[in-house]
């Protein structure tokens, strides 16, 4: 990350002593904040460090302003400056991704698949619907007949990996709005491999015909063939939708193309923006032309007023991977998982899958004799900050956890490399081996309780330090 100079620095110092005149605890979280993030290994793997530009673009009167509809198309006077935002921000995206359209608007990655689900149901469901009635929009319908689409509209099915396999809670779990607003099935991987089991998922979708057929994940360590998900897609008359929030950055920086590249493939692509992207929080979807004019109408069907701040911020993010430099951060994204995996499985470490071919490792810690949620609150506690996450058939829920998800985009972008994650792996596999699942007051089994040898965590932050020291956050910020 490019130095910040004395200018950016007093920017952010003085902006900090106008909010303590407010409200001094907000500027004193924020402070420490930024120290807590300097001084700890961050491997959360949907995590990033966004640059100064994107950070400083999201603090602006941007975000007072209402702008409900679309460009050039508003329900509010006084927009011409959102236009050109959210203009530039949509046709960065394009260019960024070959696709045919952007919509820049949602808040985040929950709202842009919900932008989708009903994008996909309006093309596919309502439309057709209409036309039949011979009625032009759902303003022109009877009580019957509003009664009769919504009845159609919610009676459809949707295919998505499930999220003990690594899917994502959007993806059609039972407790999300996916699970109950969609007849919902799902899929998993090979029980053997942990890897994706094409045939397996092509049967079960000709069994089931989704209306929509979800790839993507949040845990799988694993590239997916896009090509072959639109095959299947396709053989039973499915929409093809594609949740790339956690690899948009890969997909930008050209590590994942081809089969693995899912903008020429899916009908509807997902992302937030904010995860190896390394934009703003936010979210966005990709369509073709096909399914362009439904998502475009994601304000008013699913969204209010887009937050122009935001999109301003994801302007400049994807300006910034449209730079060469985004794609040799993308290549060392994932040549960094690469030596991470093979640090911990040297170590004696069991992998997910046996490896990786993306940005993330998930650990099986139960060889340690540790739930997830011990061995996270033990590495946290050595300065590690990871998250506990299910491993496929997980014997201990999904609160207590069998595993630990990390990846590799944040401490990439502090320039860590090759030997800087093998050490990494080093000192989780140090943490890893001192503790002992620890025991209830009553003294029965506990999944939570945890101890770690003493001295450990003390000798594993100064390792860490000295890395940290060498590839420091945000250089040249000297908040005074
Ligand atoms: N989709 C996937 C695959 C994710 O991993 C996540 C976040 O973890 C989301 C969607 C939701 O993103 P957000 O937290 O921005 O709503």
């Amino acid at each position: 990350m490019a130095d910040i100079d004395a200018l950016t620095s007093s920017a952010y110092s003085q902006a900090l002593e106008v909010i303590a005149s407010v409200e001094p605890r907000i500027a004193e979280a924020t402070r420490q904040e930024l120290a807590d993030q300097r001084g700890s290994l961050k491997l959360i793997a949907s995590e990033n460090y966004a640059s100064p530009a994107v950070l400083l673009t999201m603090g602006t009167w941007f975000s007072d302003k209402y702008a409900e509809g679309t460009v050039g198309h508003r329900f509010y006077a006084g927009c011409q400056n959102v236009d050109t935002v959210e203009a530039l921000a949509a046709e960065h995206a394009r260019e960024l991704f070959g696709a045919e359209y952007a919509y820049v608007q949602p808040h985040s990655g929950i709202d842009a698949n919900l932008v989708a689900f009903w994008s996909i149901l309006a093309h596919r469901v309502e439309g057709p619907w209409l036309e039949k009635a011979g009625k032009k929009n759902v303003n022109d319908l009877t009580d019957d007949d509003w009664e009769a689409l919504r009845r159609e509209l919610g009676n459809q099915r949707l295919l998505g990996m499930s999220l003990d396999t690594g899917g994502h809670l959007t993806h059609g779990f039972r407790p999300n709005i996916s699970g109950k607003m969609f007849h919902q099935q799902q899929y998993g991987t090979d029980p053997e491999t942990g890897l994706l089991d094409y045939d397996a998922l092509a049967a079960k979708a000709r069994e089931f015909k989704p209306l929509v057929l979800v790839a993507g994940y949040s845990a799988y360590p694993r590239r997916v063939n896009f090509a072959k998900m639109r095959e299947i897609a396709d053989e039973v008359g499915a929409t093809l939708m594609v949740d790339m929030a956690h690899f948009a950055g890969l997909v930008a920086g050209k590590v994942f193309t081809g089969d693995e590249d899912p903008i020429p493939h899916a009908h509807v692509v997902t992302t937030t923006t904010h995860k190896s992207l390394r934009g703003p929080r936010g979210g966005m979807v990709l369509a073709t032309e096909e399914y362009a004019p439904s998502v475009d109408r994601g304000c008013p069907m699913v969204l209010g007023g887009p937050l122009s701040h935001v999109m301003a911020a994801k302007a400049v993010a994807f300006a910034e991977a449209r730079q060469p430099a985004f794609r040799t951060y993308a290549q060392q994204v994932a040549d960094n998982a690469q030596s991470l995996a093979a640090g911990l499985q040297s170590r004696g470490t069991n992998l997910v899958t046996d490896g990786t071919d993306n940005h993330i490792v998930l650990l099986d810690v139960s060889s340690y004799g540790l739930t997830g949620r011990q061995a996270e609150s033990a590495l946290l506690e050595a300065g590690i900050v990871t998250n506990r996450n299910s491993v496929p058939a997980d014997a201990n829920g999904a609160w207590y956890t069998s595993g630990i998800r990390v990846g590799t985009p944040a401490l990439t972008t502090r320039g860590f490399g090759h030997d800087e994650f093998d050490n990494v792996a080093e000192l989780i596999v140090q943490v890893l081996q001192n503790t002992e699942a620890g025991t209830t007051k009553a003294g029965t089994p506990s999944k939570a309780s945890f101890v770690l040898a003493e001295g450990v965590a003390d000798k594993v932050k100064d390792a860490s330090a000295e890395m940290l020291d060498k590839h420091p956050l945000y250089p040249g910020l000297d908040l005074a």
